[in-house]
């Protein structure tokens, strides 16, 4: 038995113990201590998950869409209501601030305010006599049971990019959120309760990899959205498609700010800093390089410089921290090798976080804001996403060969330029193969009514996230062709022509 609480399952509307005995550790990463355990699912776990949503799924699907909205509604106002809650348990397992935890919450409830709209957004077309009394139309049907697997940076709203939209389509939901801060994800399945979703239709299992290989391998599971790193979403995507089932899988990402020598150096600076470093660059929108264009570079640095030393690294939930500490001790020292790796490769280092300890909070696993300056695009610090409080810096010298530097990275999830030219804007935005792009925006998250998602190995699959993307991913189409006439017709041989 566990000393620490025992963080359950959510299936068919009510806390359930696991079966599997296996259970892992959730930490404070502001303390460094262990703070609960949570139960991580076998085969067997997601068998009766599996079996709940099953049963629940006819009922679901046969709901009307206008009720199935107002459901959303109510789990909408209650996810207002909870936003305190839910955001304390965030910074409390992630470690990201208060303020920041807050507002992704804010983010994945604009979610749950677009699938509100779910009679509205399964309307299918119609065409009127595409042949003599014969009407042509489509419908937007749901497509079963699916799955999500969320990563641990955003507990709260990812889980929110995709279950609402799936249930306002008339699926059923199991949800495997990250097992490093999965406490959100229960309180959320308790809210959707008490907004009146009937039984079974949401449900969560916490696991690790055998949690995923059984979701992935269930025959009861039609569809699976995926959130997390590249090398999983891509197993995610090959095994999950070789059973036949429909799959988004979104990775990592490597995010370039590209500065113009035009741009407003304060406004830029600003904006990178809160990019780069904003949860501790644990976020797959954060800028992690940036492309100096120009005579840029030097006045860029400084000014981050300033910034950085100004900076308030402290405990996540404490007044006034912009930056807490990253998820895991292991993450911490995986983030410590890289920044040794670019010291080692020659990159210049101008500030460097590896020895900050936050008094008090010895054990936490803190780290302070890092940034190398001319780095090349070799270097493994470059190459690689770090996913922590580093930025690196290069250089290029014109706006084309900045483009060219970001076009020749592998990830392609978000990108911004800062600039004062329209013109260069227009250049980037058309030239860029990245999913979202940012115009003097650092972090451009698209809206929930917009679909969120990238470009290269940072989706596999060809549908992003909520939006018309997402009710394209929850839907199946059907297209039907119908008769209703008085005369009678006599069936032919030959291939049907209506529009004779
Ligand atoms: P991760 O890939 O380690 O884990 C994601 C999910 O996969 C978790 O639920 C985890 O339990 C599961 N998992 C982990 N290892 C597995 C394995 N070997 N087999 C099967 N399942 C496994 O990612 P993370 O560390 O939780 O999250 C950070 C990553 O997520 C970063 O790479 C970040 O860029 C990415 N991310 C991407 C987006 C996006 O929209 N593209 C958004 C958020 C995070």
């Amino acid at each position: 038995m566990s000393q620490f609480p025992v963080i359950p399952f959510w299936i068919d509307n009510r806390r359930a113990e696991a079966h599997s005995t296996r259970v892992g550790r959730v930490f404070n990463p502001s303390t460094g201590e262990q703070i609960r355990s949570v139960a991580l699912a076998d085969a067997t776990d997601i068998d009766r998950a599996v079996e709940s949503a099953r049963r629940a799924l006819p009922g679901w699907r046969a709901t009307p869409p206008l009720r199935r909205a107002r459901i959303l509604t109510r789990f909408r106002e209650l996810l207002e209501a909870n936003q305190k809650v839910i955001a304390t348990l965030i910074s409390e397992e992630h470690g990201k601030v208060f303020l920041d935890a807050m507002g992704s919450v804010q983010r994945g409830t604009e979610v749950v305010e677009f699938a509100s709209g779910a009679p509205h957004l399964l309307k299918g077309s119609f065409s009127e006599s595409v042949g003599r009394d014969v009407d042509a139309y489509s419908i937007l049907q749901p497509v079963g049971v699916c799955a999500g697997i969320t990563p641990f940076n955003f507990p709260a709203m990812v889980p929110l990019w995709m279950m609402p939209v799936a249930l306002a389509c008339g699926n059923t939901f199991i949800l495997k959120p990250s097992e490093k801060d999965p406490s959100p994800s229960i309180v959320m399945a308790e809210l959707l309760k008490d907004a009146g979703l009937p039984d079974g239709v949401f449900n969560v299992v916490h696991g690790d990899k055998e949690a995923v290989d059984a979701i992935l391998a269930h025959p009861g599971i039609d569809a699976i959205s995926f959130v997390g790193s590249t090398p999983i979403a891509k197993h995610i995507y090959t095994t999950a498609a070789s059973q036949g089932k429909r799959v988004q899988a979104l990775g990592g990402a490597k995010n370039h700010a590209v500065v113009m020598p035009d741009a407003d150096l304060t406004f830029t600076a600003d904006a990178i800093m809160g990019a780069a470093y904003g949860s501790a660059g644990e976020r797959c929108m954060a800028i992690s390089a940036v492309v100096a264009v120009g005579d840029a570079g030097d006045a860029l640095i400084e000014a981050l410089t300033s910034r950085i030393r100004a900076l308030r690294v402290a405990p996540s939930l404490e007044q006034g921290a912009d930056m807490g500490p990253v998820v895991t001790a292991e993450h911490r020292a995986r983030i410590i090798s890289y920044i040794d790796a670019g010291v080692a490769a020659g990159a210049a280092l101008v500030v460097d976080g590896r020895s900050l300890v936050i008094p008090g909070h010895e054990k936490g696993f803190f780290l302070g804001p890092t940034l190398f300056d001319r780095v090349t695009p070799g270097m493994s610090i470059y190459t690689d996403e770090i996913f922590g409080p580093v930025l690196v810096v290069l250089r290029a010298a014109t706006l084309v060969e900045a483009i060219a530097i970001v076009n020749s990275n592998p990830y392609g999830n978000g990108t911004a330029i800062f600039t004062r030219s329209g013109a260069a804007a227009r250049i980037f935005e058309h030239e860029v193969e990245v999913g979202m792009v940012g115009i003097n925006v650092p972090i451009p998250v698209p809206m929930a009514f917009y679909s969120f998602g990238g470009w290269k190995a940072s989706l596999f699959g060809d549908l992003h996230v909520h939006g018309m993307e997402g009710v394209k991913f929850y839907t199946r189409t059907k297209a039907v062709t119908r008769r209703w006439t008085e005369d009678p017709i006599a069936g032919g041989f030959h291939m049907p022509v209506l529009g004779r």
